[in-house]
C-alpha cells in the first residue's frame, strides 16, 4: 500500500472504507498498563525507575495512573499491517477503530517522560518540611531520614 502524505480525517472517511488503511497503526506502537495511585515517596521512586528507561512515560486520566511504553508490536510490518492478524491477541480483537486514537492528539491530565519530572511532582505534592529534598544522594528516602532523626 502506498504511503499517504496527507491523512484524511475520520469524518472524511468514505463509506465502506476502513479507517485503519489510512493510519500509521498508532494503536500497535505502544502499550499502557494501569499503576497504583502513588501516595508516598517509594511509589514515586518506582516511577522514577520506569522513566529512566527509554520510551517509557507515565500519564494520568482523572484519578487513574498509567505506565506508557512506546514500542512497536513485532507483528507490525513496514506497511503498517499486522503480519499475524489471524492469530492476533484478544486485546487486538476487542479493539475497534470506531473509538480509537486515530485522530487523538495525546493530551493527558498529567504526562511525565523524565525521571526528574516525576521527582519534581512528588516534591510538590508530598508533605515535607522546608529544606528537605527528595533529591538526596542517600538511598534512604527523605521521609525515612526524618523518622530516624526525630
Ligand atoms: S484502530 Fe485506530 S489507531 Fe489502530 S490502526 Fe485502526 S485507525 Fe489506527
Ligand atoms: S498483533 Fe497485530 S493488531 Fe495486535 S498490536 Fe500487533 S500488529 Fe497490531
Amino acid at each position: 500500500m502506498p504511503v499517504r502524505t496527507k491523512r484524511m480525517t475520520r469524518e472524511e472517511l468514505p463509506v465502506n472504507d476502513n479507517l485503519c488503511f489510512h493510519c500509521e497503526a498508532k494503536c500497535c506502537r505502544y502499550f499502557a498498563l494501569p499503576l497504583e495511585t502513588p501516595s508516598e515517596w517509594s511509589d514515586f521512586d518506582q516511577m522514577r525507575w520506569f522513566l529512566l528507561h527509554e520510551n517509557a512515560a507515565i500519564f494520568t486520566e482523572g484519578k487513574d495512573w498509567y505506565l506508557l511504553v512506546f514500542s512497536n508490536c513485532k507483528n507490525l510490518d513496514a506497511d503498517n499491517r499486522c503480519t499475524g492478524y489471524d492469530a492476533r491477541p484478544q486485546i487486538c480483537r476487542d479493539y475497534t477503530n470506531r473509538k480509537c486514537e486515530y485522530d487523538d492528539h495525546w493530551v493527558y491530565d498529567r504526562y511525565f517522560e523524565l525521571a526528574e519530572q516525576i521527582e519534581e511532582y512528588a516534591e510538590a505534592i508530598l508533605p515535607h518540611s522546608t529544606g528537605d529534598s527528595l533529591r538526596s544522594n542517600s538511598t534512604t528516602p527523605w521521609f525515612a531520614q526524618r523518622m530516624i532523626t526525630s
